[in-house]
């Protein structure tokens, strides 16, 4: 399992992009509160863009005299929108890759990758910033919740908007889904 660390430092990141405009009269650093698209329940509290997705922080999980999450990726009281692909499903592939951004490489056990080819713009935040979801698990973990299933997250009206990564060798971070949720202004 501690190939799940390597880094790989080919691919991953991202070009720099340009900020768009802010609209006349608009704060730039307006903070947005996600509801559930189905429900209309609020699922975070007010969080503020950051330009993109942080790198994880270093951490060596496998030295942590308690098995438990990582240091989260994203602070609290941000998000951010994942342009890669993330979750599942998981395809292979016969070059080395990350499995999906900051989560290390799976190997399938014949000599090949499994890479993500899941939805694109996630929106990453801190798990400690949600609130009300459930935890559905999609796929084995040990003390958390792994991404490689899918979602994973409930919202009180049953509807499943979220993936948690929350396991002990992973990055810490929760991705609401794009068509699952909806900003609305505080
Ligand atoms: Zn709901
Ligand atoms: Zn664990």
């Amino acid at each position: 399992m501690h190939d799940r660390r390597e880094q790989d430092q080919g691919t991953g990141k991202a070009a720099p992009k340009h900020r768009a405009p802010a609209a006349e009269g608009a704060t730039e650093a307006e903070a947005v509160v996600f509801v559930c698209a189905t429900c209309e329940v609020p699922l975070t509290g007010p969080l503020t863009r950051l330009p993109a997705v942080p790198e994880a922080p270093y951490y060596e999980w496998w030295e942590a005299d308690e098995p438990g999450p990582s240091p989260p990726t994203v602070p609290s009281g941000c998000y951010a929108i994942e342009t890669e692909p993330y979750g599942a499903p998981l395809v292979a592939s016969e070059v080395p890759a990350q499995a999906m951004p900051r989560y290390g490489t799976i190997s399938n056990g014949h000599g090949q990758w499994l890479v993500s080819q899941g939805p694109r713009g996630n929106i990453v935040m801190n798990p400690g910033d949600a609130h009300g979801l459930e935890l559905q698990h999609a796929s084995s973990a040990c003390c958390g919740a792994t991404p490689t299933g899918g979602m994973n997250q409930l919202c009180a009206c049953g509807t499943l908007v979220a993936t948690l990564c929350s396991d002990c060798c992973c990055p810490y971070e929760l991705h609401l889904s794009a068509g699952h949720v909806r900003a609305v202004h505080p």
